[in-house]
């Protein structure tokens, strides 16, 4: 296989950095040793560089040249609350707190990037590194964007990669569009009149209400979202009731709705809200829906795509980019900068013998063959989009 990677002391040296990340997990927002690492790798190779954007994340800042062209490159830097069960050397040193997703890899691929382009800046612009607290669904993206990322680091472009367990090394999934779910938890309170079990006619049996609304909410999916798209609803709790003769004056019931479009996400969210008030009211009964979006869809902008890939395609080689990917159900809080600014999330492969253990499994461990592969990417797409 080509090819244009970096050179072979640095992969060394990230290797180092990734291991010494993967000892001390900690988990978002608390990631102040991290931080500290980061902001201190920057700072040592002559980057600007700004920390507490988002309580814990850094942003470095680099210039070559005259132009006001900017692109933004994205690496995440939090842990999971998981015990891990490896034995290796650089296993966590925190008890309960793991790096299962692969952050410490991101963050080390982003940080050698900065590194190289540092010492050859052979571009014309300025780029923003950023180093994201928090991204594992506690609001780490909106945290730093709250904060005012954007209006204090301008990005024409972002540019963001995840690791993909299974996807062999040396090898990219790049999709234009929709590539990632977006999600959302929902409550329904319904509220009733208690009764005595045997004495139903002087109730509003809120149990009832609540059978009713779990099976019409699957309508949702099935009769107003187009064949064509993809979206799941799912009723997860349904609550109510402590005793055999009591039927209870309230019931709840909660669940998750995922899809690949802000519309969708949005009119399922309206019309959970308007099927719970209507069955209830049906009934005499009251409900009152709590729609929370988590994330939105991650949504790649098609040029960001087609830019994204022919870095790639420069790095491994065409056959080795796949084009047309299959969509991802999981969530990722990448799609908040991206509702922001356009960009393009990738996968990188993280092998598929060694290193396609899950992420989020006890047992994983990002692939440090993978590190030059995502370094060269940022490096790579820094030149090409910043180019002289
Ligand atoms: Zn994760
Ligand atoms: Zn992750």
């Amino acid at each position: 296989m080509k090819r244009d990677l970096l050179p072979s002391r640095l992969h060394t040296e990230m290797t180092a950095w990734r291991r010494d990340i993967h000892a001390h997990p900690e988990l978002g927002f608390e990631e102040h040793r991290t931080s500290d690492f980061v902001y201190n790798q920057l700072k040592s190779f002559g980057i600007e560089a700004h920390r507490g954007i988002g309580k814990t994340g850094v942003v470095g800042v680099l210039k070559a040249g005259t132009s006001n062209r900017t692109v933004g490159l994205r690496a995440d830097m939090d842990a999971l609350p998981i015990q891990e069960a490896n034995s290796f050397a650089w296993k966590s040193q925190n008890a309960g707190k793991m790096h299962a997703c692969g952050h410490d890899g991101h963050t080390t691929m982003l940080l050698g990037a900065a590194r190289a382009l540092a010492e050859t800046r052979n571009f014309d612009g300025t780029v923003h590194f950023i180093f994201q607290p928090a991204e594992e669904g506690i609001g780490g993206a909106r945290a730093m964007i709250d904060d005012g990322l954007f209006r204090r680091f301008p990005c024409e472009a972002l540019f963001g990669m995840h690791n993909r367990p299974g996807l062999a090394l040396g090898k990219f999934n790049v999709k234009a569009g929709p590539m990632m779910a977006g999600g959302a938890f929902f409550d329904i309170d319904i509220t009733g009149k208690g009764a005595h079990g045997a004495r139903p006619e002087t109730s509003v049996d809120p149990v009832l209400v609540a059978a009713h609304l779990a099976t019409a909410l699957q309508s949702i999916v099935a009769r107003n979202v187009r064949p064509v798209e993809t979206a799941v609803l799912s009723v997860t709790q349904i609550h109510a009731g402590d005793a055999y003769n009591v039927i209870p004056q309230t019931a709840r019931l909660s669940g998750t709705a995922r899809a690949f479009s802000n519309e969708v996400m949005d009119m399922m969210g309206r019309n959970v809200a308007r099927l719970a008030e209507s069955i209830a009211a049906g009934f005499g009964a009251k409900a009152g829906t709590d729609w929370r979006a988590t994330f939105p869809p991650l949504i790649n902008d098609a040029k960001a795509a087609d830019f994204a890939a022919m870095v790639c395609n420069e790095i491994v080689g065409e056959e080795n980019v796949r084009r047309d990917p299959p969509l991802i159900m999981a969530s990722e809080d990448f799609a908040f900068m991206l509702n922001e600014i356009p960009g393009c999330y990738i996968n990188i492969g993280n092998g598929d013998g060694e290193g396609a253990c899950e992420v989020h499994n006890p047992a994983y461990d990002f692939n440090d063959a993978a590190l030059p592969y995502g370094a060269s990417f940022f490096v790579k797409l820094v030149e090409k989009r910043l180019s002289k």
